[in-house]
């Protein structure tokens, strides 16, 4: 038997798979038995398939929606003045707020693919949100109740892109 992909070297392996003649330096190791290297490759899934003109309606829809919650955040904090300190905290929550709406509104521009690189945009711009609108607002990430809400905004922001 000879290898399929080096037909001068001889062996005695045979992929796992598809049955092929492979030689050692072809196989790869899998938790069911050896495959050659084809058929180790995972299959892509479509869902996490995410071809460039995806990420560039992530960004896009990122752009967006950012633009629109900062307008937002302005808008709610300026209604939530009279409110004194609960204003303090509700401001916050606006902010989890639009991380929720970030994170659905990339994955629907993207028809709820998946991927690493999605939830980077999403959280990513979660946090220029959160930072741009930080001085117009008065609010600053010092106090930890600050970071705690900016934590859970960019998580709610990933969640619905995670793989
Ligand atoms: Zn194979
Ligand atoms: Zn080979």
């Amino acid at each position: 038997m000879y290898c399929y992909r080096h037909p001068d070297t001889e062996t005695a392996l045979r992929c796992g798979n598809c049955d092929r003649p492979i030689c050692v330096r072809c196989v790869v190791q899998h938790p069911v038995g050896i495959r050659c290297p084809e058929c180790a490759r995972p299959t892509k899934i479509p869902v996490l398939d995410v071809t460039p003109a995806y990420y560039a309606r992530a960004v896009a829809a990122a752009v967006g929606i950012g633009a629109v919650g900062v307008v937002g955040l302005i808008l709610i904090n300026a209604l939530l003045m009279p409110l004194g300190p609960l204003a303090f905290y509700l401001r916050w929550l606006a902010l989890v707020g639009v991380g929720y709406i970030m994170g659905h509104g990339v994955s629907l521009a993207v028809n709820r693919k998946r991927g690493r690189g999605l939830q980077w945009i999403a959280g990513v711009a979660v946090v220029v949100v959160c930072l741009v609108v930080a001085p117009f607002v008065g609010l600053s990430l010092n106090d930890l109740f600050g970071l705690v809400a900016l934590a859970i905004a960019g998580y709610v922001a990933v969640m619905p892109l995670r793989i």
